[in-house]
């Protein structure tokens, strides 16, 4: 239906690309799927579109006073919520009271990470407060603008370890497919910040695709294929399928994962049509970007039971952040929150030092500190891996804190979560 909004207008430029380029249409896969050996090929089943994701009061009222032309079923389509994503100073001066710091940074933008949040997101916001943890990570500040000499674009040296345009090979079993630039929002702290939302540094296409499935297809040592980007879930359905297929009929590839912050910033995606399409890839993981527990809404909660429902396990990957919730109570409410939605916490990451991150990045010592507030003090499933991407490529880096403290006479000394000592025999008697 078509929006019929007064007072934000369309926030997407008709030059935009909504997801990759394709200049044809995606051949069909049907067939494809009963050649694979590891994924259990589904009957393919007629697809509605019928969201079940619940319209809160919250939303409801914000969509009233910010699109009041619009209908609760263009404020279920994700489409819609694209469509009218915010990108203009003039149209988060709306929603929100800008300070001078933001005002500033969102007025001398110049490439990297554009503005870009759905309403919904936008509808989480707090209008008068700029220290609220999920406004800091989407509205730009001045802040972005300084960098320090430790930073760089690529830090993490993806474009290095990139054999064909679009594909990172840095581990051994496993490849990272970026598919597209585009984020339904952007993260003011992303990684590939040097390629997200713009369009002249990352430009998704089928060439691009067909290059890094072929790859893949010649390199038989890979059995694990991440498809991230930007943000896979912003794809639509067809080329999303299309991708699926094209790489679970790959007979050494036993499992997929997909990264995607949409089920948080763009619970409408998941629509029936869309989990009905994963169900027939399994196994197919899912690892979702969370940040704050303000993220926890009835909508997100409701996009992820129909993600478990559906048999889709789930990771949350979360960065931590100055700020934002670089404070135990914030992470504990927000993993507790997760596994009454099933998402296991997977991965706490040390924000990555990209280019103008200072203002996010904390100390080791801060993430340390995360860990011991939560080892021992909650349920297991709720304590991520604390790791650092290595600058350089050298990959994830575990780090905990020294539980460890040495060996002594054939035992190993170790420290539990109340500080106390213990030991453990690590040496066996002679002849055993
Ligand atoms: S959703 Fe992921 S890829 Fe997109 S801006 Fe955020 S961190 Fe970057």
């Amino acid at each position: 239906m078509e929006s019929k909004c007064t007072i934000i207008s369309t926030g997407m430029k008709s030059s935009e690309p909504l997801a990759v380029d394709l200049t044809d249409e995606p051949p069909s896969i049907s067939e494809a799927l009963s050649e694979s050996h590891y994924f259990i090929p589904q009957p393919v089943t007629r697809f509605s579109n019928t969201s079940r994701i619940p319209l809160s009061s919250r939303s409801l009222s914000f969509m009233q006073e910010f699109f009041p032309g619009a209908t609760p079923s263009d404020w279920a389509n994700w489409q819609w919520q694209i469509r009218n994503s915010i990108i203009t100073l003039e149209n988060i001066g709306r929603i929100i009271h800008l300070n001078e710091d933001e005002t500033s940074a969102i007025m001398q933008h110049a490439g990297g990470v554009p503005l870009r949040i759905t309403p919904y997101y936008a509808s989480l916001l707090s209008r008068d407060n700029p220290s609220q943890a999920i406004r800091k990570s989407v509205i730009p500040v001045m802040g972005e603008y300084i960098s320090s000499p430790c930073e760089a674009e690529d830090p993490l040296s993806e474009d290095e370890q990139s054999p064909v345009s679009g594909l990172v090979h840095r581990y051994p079993d496993r490849v990272l497919f970026l598919t597209t630039g585009f984020c339904s929002t952007y993260c003011r702290y992303c990684t590939r910040s040097r390629m997200v939302g713009n369009n002249n540094r990352f430009r998704g296409s089928i060439s691009q695709w067909h290059n890094a499935i072929a790859y893949i297809e010649n390199t038989p040592a890979v059995r694990d294929v991440l498809i991230s980007g930007g943000d896979p879930l912003t794809l639509p359905d067809s080329q999303l399928e299309y991708l699926l297929g094209s790489i679970a009929r790959i007979p050494h590839v036993e499992m997929i994962r997909l990264g995607t912050k949409v089920p948080v910033v763009l619970p409408q995606r998941i629509t029936p049509k869309l989990i009905r399409i994963l169900k027939r890839f399994r196994p197919l993981w899912m690892s979702i970007h969370f940040t704050h527990p303000d993220e926890l809404t009835p909508e997100t909660a409701a996009a992820c039971n129909l993600l478990a429902d559906a048999g889709i396990p789930m990771g949350s990957q979360t960065v931590l952040l100055k700020g934002i919730n670089d404070d135990v109570n914030i992470l504990k409410s927000l993993y507790h929150g997760l596994l009454r939605i099933r998402v296991r916490p997977y991965y706490l990451y040390q924000c990555d030092p990209i280019l103008g991150s200072s203002h996010f990045r904390t100390s080791v010592a801060k993430g340390l500190e995360m860990i011991e507030g939560l080892r021992g003090h909650t349920t297991g499933y709720a304590i991520p891996q604390y790791v650092i991407d290595a600058p350089g490529g050298g990959g994830k880096i575990p780090l905990l804190p020294n539980y460890f403290q040495g060996y002594d006479n054939g035992d190993i000394v170790l420290r539990n979560y109340e500080h106390k000592m213990f030991r453990y025999p690590d040496s066996l008697p002679a002849g055993l």
